[in-house]
């Protein structure tokens, strides 16, 4: 019987295994792409060099390496102060109440619409626009996660999203047109917001500030961000850290259409 003691999980333990698991891809979602993902991969091999050393009794060594893991955990909190906070901000802004799918299931407790209802027609003529004219532009559209965090970097607006206004915010020299512009619903939440700025590194060289905001932000939140480059007149489409350009204006509407009806 001894030997299938291993085999004696409870159910706790799987929950306990796959919150560890969960954990650990959050984090890794996190510093994917950073420097400090090369940090993480060296403390994982010299953790996994401690526990050889631990198991092959090589006393002196596993002393050492022991000391170091152990003091070694207060240097991970210096090393990955950035991380921890965006990891806390990534928890903390995840709006349960609002969660979709949530709201979907218990629609009789909620009258929250299950989709976001903004008018697309406007976003996708604005953008085309925008890039014709070679005006730079960043719109930032939230869904689940709440974007209170950057609206407060810039001006808190409330106007009813349609194209000629995001034209004229993004105009040229206007008073409005650097930074972000947050839509929440049909409406322009915050205009010349600060976003995070994506620290991937694997990023073409074309790409500056701009591109950098939109993926910092889709990185970090389930926003969609539209970017409208300045140099190119281009539109790139940026989900989850991941960036499309798009030429065609029936193809933004329904990606958007599928991405803020689910
Ligand atoms: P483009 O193709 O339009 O030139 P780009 O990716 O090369 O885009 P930059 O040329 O560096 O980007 O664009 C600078 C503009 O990006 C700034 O004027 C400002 O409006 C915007 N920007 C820069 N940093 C941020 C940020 N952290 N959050 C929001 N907007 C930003
Ligand atoms: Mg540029």
């Amino acid at each position: 019987m001894k030997a299938f003691e291993f085999f004696d999980f409870s159910f706790i333990d799987i929950i306990d295994i796959a919150l560890v698991a969960l954990l650990l891809f959050l984090f890794y979602r996190l510093v994917k792409g950073t420097v400090a993902i090369n940090i993480f991969i060296g403390i994982v091999i010299i953790y996994l060099i401690w526990k050889l050393t631990d198991a092959l009794n090589m006393d002196v060594l596993s002393n050492i390496l022991g000391n170091f893991i152990s003091v070694g955990f207060f240097a991970l909190i210096v090393v990955f102060q950035q991380e921890i906070r965006k990891f806390l901000l990534l928890i903390g802004s995840t709006n349960f109440a609002r969660r979709r799918n949530l709201v979907k299931y218990f629609r009789f407790l909620d009258s929250t619409p299950d989709q976001v209802n903004l008018n697309i027609n406007e976003v996708v003529k604005a953008c085309f626009s925008l890039g014709q004219q070679k005006f730079g532009a960043l719109l930032v559209i939230e869904r689940n996660n709440d974007l209170e965090f950057v609206k407060n970097t810039g001006d808190t607006t409330n106007i009813q999203v349609n194209a000629s206004i995001l034209e004229s915010i993004f105009y040229k020299n206007g008073p409005m047109h650097d930074g972000a512009v947050i839509i929440q619903n049909d409406s322009i939440q915050a205009a010349r917001v600060v976003l995070p700025l994506s620290e991937n590194r694997e990023l073409p060289k074309r790409f500056g500030l701009r591109h950098r905001a939109a993926l910092g932000v889709t990185e970090k939140t389930d926003a969609l961000a539209l970017v409208v480059s300045e140099q190119s007149g281009h539109i790139s489409y940026v989900k989850n850290g991941e960036y499309q350009i798009i030429k065609d204006p029936e193809k933004l509407k329904s990606l958007l259409q599928e991405d803020l009806s689910d």
